[in-house]
Order: C-alpha cells, then structure tokens, then sequence
C-alpha cells in the first residue's frame, strides 16, 4: 500500500504536468475501481484546466476550474504513468501496462502535451469527482485528523486527543481522526526514533515525549519524500520498480535483527497491534 510519502512523491511529480493544464482525449476503459466511476466521469474532465493539485492523507486532489476536485486514492497498486513511464517509485512492485490502464488523458500545458494514465492491476484505488467547496465535508475527508506535515499537528495536539486514553499508543498513532494519512511503517519507525515503547497507553506519554514524537513522524516523513522526490526528476527512465525506501527502515521489516542505535545490543522484535504488525527495538523503546 503506498504510504503518505509515495502518494507526495507522485503528488509533486504530478504537478509540474498538471497545474495550469487543459485535460482533453479523456479515457475510461472500465466502470469501476474499487467503486464505481463517477457519473459523466469522462465529460467532467473534458476540456477543464487544473488549477492545483494537492494532498489530504492519501489522496490526490486536482481542483478544476469547473469547481470540482477530481479525487484519486492510489488504493494498493494505483499507478499514473507520464507518457507512459510510471511516476515515482513504491515499496512493492506492480504491473502498469496493457489491460490494467482503467483510465488515461492528455494534459496540455505552454503548448506541450503528456499523456497521462492510470493503471491498476488490484484496483483498490478509486476516483472522485466532488465539488470543490464540499470536499472538506465529504465523508472521505470530514473525520481526518490534521496533517502530520502541517501546523496543526504537534506534541499539543497529541497531548489533548490523547489525554486518559488507555490504548496502547502504536494503534493510537494509526487512528486517523487524531493525524492523517500515516501508516504503519512511519509508525513503526517514529516511535523507534523517538525511542517510545509502543506497548505504552498513549495518555502515558509525557509532554516532552509527546513533542519528540511529534517532530520524529515529521522528520520520517520528510526523509521518506526527500529519498523519493530525488529519483522523480528520472522518472521518465524508472522502470518497474523496486522499492526506495527498504533499505532506510530502522525497525519495519527487520524482525530479528540487529538495533541500528550505536548505544543499543538490542534485536528488533515483531509483534501484533490492532492486527497489524509492529517493529519495535524492546531494549530502546523500554517505556
Ligand atoms: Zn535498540
């Protein structure tokens, strides 16, 4: 599943093409993703000019100058293509070609053309199409938690969505209502970097605690968008894609091995959370 920072990276590679472009030669192959196609999907699109394109969670948001926002979530395999090379690289590999391109358009922009696709071989993705002043109202965004990469998210912020609260803070951080779009791995390694027991009752954690943690899932983030944003100027050469990201976690996917902490003999164990898996250092992450 593309995390925050994969659907960033494509957000930014997207950008340059779409903001300020016409969008014409629409194309869906398909009456569905994971739901239905917007109805007149095609004809919405056609002819309207991309005034930006944004991020909320794992959305993509291309406001129009129609006054919608056509809305895309990557789901598991959800891919656009530039020209026919795929945009940005994911952890886990998927086909992009052929029969599994459900929707494709040409977005001209100064003169120049790029034809843009979509493909999605599990089709777990899906698109929208709202008005632009009731996106924030739409029940796919009206429950989200602030940003984790905005203003409003902070040790603050935490400390008041957290205050008595019992559950352990790993599925804490994964609640969506209290910080949006982040996933499992950046939880995972955040709460390692800020050196958190992710057995701990999120109401348990210091202020101070809660402050590092904050700056820590900034600084995952970053890091992550940063590692991907600097193979985006190459995309056109991408092919496939093996993942970007694998070789930087410091506990995701590391069962068993050594802590990465030069002040730590400790092995990275696994358990089960909420039923997801977790990551954790038990000789760093103690309390
Ligand atoms: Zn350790």
């Amino acid at each position: 599943m593309p995390e925050l920072p994969e659907v960033e990276t494509v957000r930014r590679g997207l950008e340059p093409v779409l903001v300020g472009a016409r969008l014409t030669r629409v194309r869906q192959n398909r009456p569905d993703l994971r739901f239905p196609f917007p109805d007149r999907f095609v004809e919405r699109l056609e002819g309207a000019t991309v005034q930006r394109i944004d991020r909320r969670a794992k959305y993509l948001l291309a406001a129009l100058d129609t006054g919608e926002t056509w809305v895309t979530h990557l789901g598991m395999t959800g891919r656009f293509t530039l020209d026919g090379a795929q945009l940005g690289e994911f952890e886990e590999p998927a086909p992009i070609a052929g029969k599994h391109e459900h929707m494709s358009l040409c977005a001209t922009r100064n003169g120049a053309t790029t034809r843009v696709g979509y493909a999605d071989a599990r089709r777990f993705g899906f698109m929208g199409l709202i008005a632009t002043d009731l996106v924030e109202a739409h029940p796919w965004f009206a429950a989200l938690g602030p940003e984790p990469l905005g203003n409003g998210f902070s040790g603050a912020h935490l400390a008041q969505a957290w205050a008595g609260k019992t559950q352990n803070v790993k599925v804490s951080l994964l609640d969506q209502r209290t910080v949006a779009g982040l996933g499992n791995i950046y939880v995972c390694e955040a709460l390692y970097r800020a050196r958190i027991s992710p057995l701990l009752a999120a109401g348990k954690v210091s202020r101070p605690r809660l402050e590092t943690l904050a700056a820590v899932v900034r600084d995952v983030l970053n890091d992550a968008i940063l590692a991907g944003g600097s193979t985006l100027k190459d995309f056109a050469n991408v092919e496939g894609g093996q993942g970007y990201f694998q070789h930087r976690f410091d506990v995701y996917g590391r069962e068993g091995q050594p802590c990465n902490a030069d002040d730590c003999t400790g092995v990275v164990k696994r358990i089960v959370q909420g039923g997801r898996s977790t990551f954790y250092c038990p000789s760093c992450q103690k309390r």
